[in-house]
């Protein structure tokens, strides 16, 4: 008999109305690749909440399984780097958008889209960190190659309470910085001073339009939410500072000025962990290891199971969790 596995299968219809469903594969439904992969763990990021509910197009070839990241081991493989019981972990390379994803007892893959589990850390807490955490990591790395430095002054993080807040606040802190974290949510503020957060601010504070230049009020920064707040946060950076920018939680826009970039010299950094190449993503888990504090793993994670996947997905969306999702399969 063959083995079947359980997997969450994003559909449409012929006039593109979506539905998700659970459903039973087997190993002969996943796509194309050189390594299969038995999924361990895997989370709910913004991104696989927009392609759960269809919010945005996130899904490009139909049916998918989504879930853009997992932790695991390999089962099988013809790929040079990897063998069978390797534990390895994936993010992006459109896995969950175009390519069936992690949303299932089984992932078939490419094996140079893989990275090896980091010595000391389970198949749970990487996804505990997941693509959020790599991708608050990737923009502290790019902070860090502009110089933004504890000593050059306050670093603000936006969408404090979500994945990429959480993750990034607490590594920024362990670094030494003083963190500043901007929410929506003013219940969370014991959450965030938790993780590391110095100051907590409210969100409307950088909700509105925003003025070519305002008082400078911090070297660098996180930024998660784009539109108006990401415009506000470019005006309040001092003079040489930057900002990585990496998310779209409060739009896509960017109703700004280039006052910032021209009066104060202040950079935009673009972060984008989907295509990062291998070298970059090897760092970045390093440095998880080493710089992101193991006990804020679990402050900042909750585990569901499979089950309460979908639920999850639709939440993330609506802005009703708090850091991180880990999914045990
Ligand atoms: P979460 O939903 O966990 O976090 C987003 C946070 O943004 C929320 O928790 C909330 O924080 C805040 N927020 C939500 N809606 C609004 C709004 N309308 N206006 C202002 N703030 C809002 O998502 P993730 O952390 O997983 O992802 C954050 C963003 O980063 C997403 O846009 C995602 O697509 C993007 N991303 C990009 C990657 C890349 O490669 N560039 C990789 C991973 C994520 P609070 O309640 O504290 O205000």
């Amino acid at each position: 008999m063959t083995d079947t596995f359980k997997a969450i299968l994003v559909s449409r219809d012929a006039e593109k109305k979506q539905s998700v469903d659970v459903v039973d594969l087997t190993e002969a439904d996943l796509m194309e690749g050189d390594v299969t992969v038995a999924v361990e763990a895997t989370t709910v990021n913004y991104k696989d909440g927009l392609a759960i509910t269809g919010k945005a197009p996130v899904v490009r070839r139909w049916p998918l399984v989504p879930g853009i990241d997992f932790a695991g081991t390999v089962i099988e493989s013809s790929h040079a780097d990897w063998r069978k019981g390797d534990k390895v972990i994936l993010n992006g390379w459109g896995v969950g958008e175009t390519h069936h994803g992690a949303y299932a007892g089984r992932a078939r893959v490419k094996g140079d889209w893989l990275v090896p589990l980091p010595e000391g850390m389970n198949a749970h807490d990487a996804m505990a960190v997941g693509t959020a955490g790599y991708t608050a990591m990737l923009s502290v790395m790019a902070l860090e190659r502009h110089g933004i430095v504890p000593d050059r002054g306050p670093v603000v993080v936006t969408g404090a309470a979500g994945g990429v807040g959480s993750v990034a606040i607490s590594i920024l802190s362990s670094l030494g910085y003083h963190v500043i974290a901007s929410t929506g949510r003013n219940a969370e503020s014991p959450y965030l001073i938790d993780l590391g957060a110095a100051e907590v601010i409210s969100r409307e504070e950088l909700s509105q339009p925003a003025k070519p230049l305002a008082k400078e009020r911090w070297a660098g920064g996180v930024d998660s939410v784009g539109s108006h707040t990401l415009a506000n946060v470019l005006s309040m950076t001092s003079y040489g500072g930057a900002i990585a920018a990496c998310g779209l939680a409060g739009g896509m826009d960017l109703p700004g000025s280039v006052a910032p970039f021209i009066l104060r010299g202040v950079s935009l950094l673009g972060i984008d962990s989907v295509m990062a190449p291998k070298a970059v993503r090897l760092e970045a888990w390093r440095r998880i290891g080493a710089d992101l504090d193991q006990k804020k793993l679990s402050t900042l994670s909750r585990t569901i199971g499979f089950d309460g996947l979908v639920a999850a997905a639709r939440d993330i969306v609506e802005g009703k969790v708090r850091g991180r999702v880990v999914v045990d399969m």
